[in-house]
């Protein structure tokens, strides 16, 4: 048992190791893919921005120049006008908001890049977003209209240096930094920054593969080790068993020596040597306990053939009932006299092909079963009838019945349901796991309904000739 959970222990702290590892690798693949894809669409970008220049002698901001430069004149003259220090603010904020508002709605850039990017074969599906660094007006004094924190006219055009603003999202590439735009009455600096909206779909994709391979490798691992693991169980489950199996077989040898032991020395007693009857008593009692004792070694004997060698059956044609009626009888007369036991056959074909012998074990191990896991008088029905050109027998007893996890395993071999293993009732494990050795080798199949309590129904369906 502690061996089972430090596998266990073992195997899930391996699986989380494995994951965390994996889930590690991917993040940095990811983080790889989304940088190398920055860096592909800044390159792009820039070579983009050369080429749109070249062509058509054009940065994208023309309209917005012309535009600009009228409107700061009007507003020149309307700040000479001024006085108030609040309605210059105000102003400012005017001039501002309108700078902004123009920048963005006039400007050809994003247009001209998109059809660049289009025609590259490159994802198109961009949102721009300008980020106003500096705006001035140029009277006789410059008024400076509005200055981002932080903003140097001679600042490095650098983007590594250039740190994205709140405004803009982290994935955001900076296609033109500090774009300088100056008329006769303003000047205008801001940076114009890019954002693909379906990057993630992207970088998904691109890092679809490792992510597939990891995921397929944790399943593997998963898989191998539940494997490993169920395999450990049965091994553990068979291991147990077979101690049960020594256990029982030890109490089941012992039972009929002690019994021959004590018959031994009870015939060495001098009373018992001048009593005729008493010695053949003795005797009788040692002949049916040596047979008990040869039988139960037989058993073992020949379990172990099975297993080497494949069922040799010697099949005759025989008349189905006839078979029924005189293995029931000399059951009766064995060790089921005490056992009420009816009998109803609706047999279609009288005969069938059997190994006589074996099925003669099979109907004896299921009778003397019904009889041994009672605990009141025993009731058995058996009903028997044919079911297309199977012959199928009913086994009904009025017995203590079988719970439905035992259900799963008592026609597997030493397994005994766990009210069996204490001594009340004696037994190898055996009788059910021949009866299914048996009926499987004349190509049938047994199959048992019971309920605890209520009784057991083992039903054995046979093919008339195999
Ligand atoms: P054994 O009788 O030697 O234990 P079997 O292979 O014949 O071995 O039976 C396996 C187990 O199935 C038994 O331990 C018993 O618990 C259960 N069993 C078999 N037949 C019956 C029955 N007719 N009624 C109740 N339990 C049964």
């Amino acid at each position: 048992m502690k061996n089972k959970n430090t596998v266990l222990i073992l195997g899930i702290t391996s699986i989380i190791i494995l994951i965390s590892v994996q889930v590690f690798i991917v993040m940095g693949v990811w983080k790889q893919k989304n940088e190398l894809f920055a860096i592909r669409y800044t390159i792009r970008s820039q070579e983009a921005l050369y080429n749109i220049w070249k062509d058509m002698s054009t940065d994208g901001f023309d309209t917005v120049r012309i535009l600009l430069d009228q409107k700061s004149g009007e507003y020149i003259k309307e700040l000479a006008t001024l006085k108030d220090e609040k309605e210059l603010e105000n102003l400012k904020q005017e001039i501002l908001s309108y700078f902004t508002k123009v920048v963005n709605q006039e400007q050809d850039l994003s247009g001209l890049l998109s059809s660049y990017f289009e025609s590259r074969g490159l994802d198109k599906n961009f949102k721009y977003k300008i980020v106003i660094n500096n705006v001035e007006l140029i009277a006789a004094d410059t008024l400076i209209v509005y200055q981002r924190k932080g903003f140097t006219n001679n600042r490095s055009l650098d983007r590594s240096t250039r740190e994205a603003p709140k405004e803009v999202s982290s994935s955001s590439i900076l296609v033109r930094p500090g774009t300088h735009l100056e008329g006769n009455n303003y000047r205008l600096n801001f940076d114009y920054y890019i954002d693909f909206s379906d990057k993630k779909k992207l970088v998904l994709k691109e890092t679809s593969a490792s992510l597939g391979m990891s995921s397929m490798s944790i399943l593997l691992v998963g898989i191998m080790f539940m494997i490993t693991y169920r395999n450990l169980r049965e091994e553990r489950r068979l291991s147990n068993l077979k101690t049960d199996f020594i256990n029982n077989m030890t109490h089941e040898l012992k039972t009929p020596l002690s019994t021959i032991t004590v018959a031994g020395k009870t015939l060495e007693m001098p009373q018992i040597r001048s009593d005729d009857v008493k010695i053949l008593e003795t005797a009788k009692l040692i002949g049916k306990q040596s047979v008990h004792l040869n039988q139960l070694i037989n058993m073992i004997l020949e379990i172990s053939m099975w297993e080497r060698t494949q069922f040799q059956l010697d099949k005759k044609t025989v008349k189905i009932e006839e078979i029924m009626n005189d293995v029931v009888d000399s059951f009766r007369s064995g060790g089921g006299n005490h056992a009420t036991i009816s009998q109803k056959y609706d047999f279609k074909v009288a005969e069938i092909d059997l190994d006589i012998v074996y099925f003669t074990t099979l109907v004896n191990n299921l009778l003397s079963n019904a009889v041994k896991y009672s605990d009141k008088d025993p009731v058995i029905d058996i009903e028997g009838f044919s079911i297309e050109d199977n012959v199928c027998i009913r086994f009904a007893d009025n017995g203590i019945g079988i719970n439905k996890t035992d259900q799963k395993h008592i026609f597997d071999k030493f397994y005994r349901a766990s009210t069996g293993n204490i001594h009340k009732f004696k037994g190898l494990g055996l009788g059910l796991y021949y009866v299914k050795k048996i009926v499987e080798a004349h190509g049938g199949n047994v199959t048992v309904s019971s309920k605890t309590g209520k009784g057991s129904t083992f039903t054995v369906i046979l093919p008339y000739h195999s």
